[in-house]
């Protein structure tokens, strides 16, 4: 059975992704930063426990995301998908208000952890079967797209997700790894807030065909849950 590796996947959309893939059979390797908080994760951990396992995980630790790397050494993972992610909505979201200490934090966790993930678990990807790593992003990251101004924070910090990814795939081309940048559409999640277009459950669905279908020849792409191409 192919191997998923997930970050955040104690609620949103990194939940519905282990839900998803335990469900069709996956063994998913779901990792959040406190497991044992996590009652929908618990859950569905007890669900599945020959298919789910947790790790305690916060990718703004790179430490940490060594250690996890170490630990399943010899563990393929066909797809690794950097979930992950915030949005400093209180900060930053006007020109009036930036906050330079939260826009760190941001690049931490949406831009950098993503390529620390990619280079700890490059070698378990490359080992697999599928060769994938997708990349969480958001149509908010798209320059060509922002007709809104604002957001300075969450912007920029996927703007650099979405030139990370494409040196990524690259530079990960000649290792036989698909990379992509993924939109999930507006979510009604905590981030997303109620007002969001789709819920979870269609958008990882979506999201879920996309990456199935996912070939080398579409590496380093920007696409949306529905298969759209976004413009940079
Ligand atoms: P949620 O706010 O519902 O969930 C965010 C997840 O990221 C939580 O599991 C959270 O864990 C985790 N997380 C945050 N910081 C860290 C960290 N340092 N280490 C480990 N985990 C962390 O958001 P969504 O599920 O909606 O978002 C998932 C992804 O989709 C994000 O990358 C987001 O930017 C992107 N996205 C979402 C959209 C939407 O409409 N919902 C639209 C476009 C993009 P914890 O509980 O510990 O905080």
């Amino acid at each position: 059975m192919p191997t998923l590796l997930v970050t955040g996947a104690n609620r949103g959309l990194g939940l519905e992704f282990t839900r998803q893939y335990a469900e069709a059979g996956w063994q998913v390797h779901a990792c959040c930063r406190s497991p044992e908080d996590s009652h929908a994760l618990k859950a569905l951990h007890t669900a599945h426990l020959d298919r789910i396992t947790l790790h305690k995980l916060d990718v703004a630790d790179f430490n940490q995301i060594d250690k996890l790397a170490e630990t399943l050494t010899d563990t393929p993972i066909d797809v690794l998908i950097n979930n992950a992610g915030i949005y400093p909505d209180h900060a930053g979201s006007r020109l009036s208000n930036a906050d330079y200490e939260a826009w760190l934090t941001a690049f931490r966790v949406n831009s950098m952890s993503p390529l620390k993930m990619a280079q700890a678990f490059a070698s378990h990807v490359a080992k697999s079967s599928e060769k994938k790593i997708i990349n969480i992003t958001s149509k908010m990251g798209s320059i060509a797209d922002n007709g809104s101004g604002g957001h300075y924070i969450y912007r920029s910090s996927k703007t650099a997700l979405n030139s990370v990814s494409k040196s990524l795939a690259i530079d990960l081309g000649n290792q036989g790894i698909s990379v992509l940048v993924l939109h999930p559409g507006w979510v009604q999640t905590d981030m997303g807030g109620p007002n969001g277009l789709i819920n979870a459950e269609q958008s990882v669905s979506g999201m879920r065909q996309v990456i199935a279908k996912l070939t080398p020849k579409q590496s380093g792409q920007f696409i949306a849950y529905d298969g759209q191409a976004i413009p940079w």
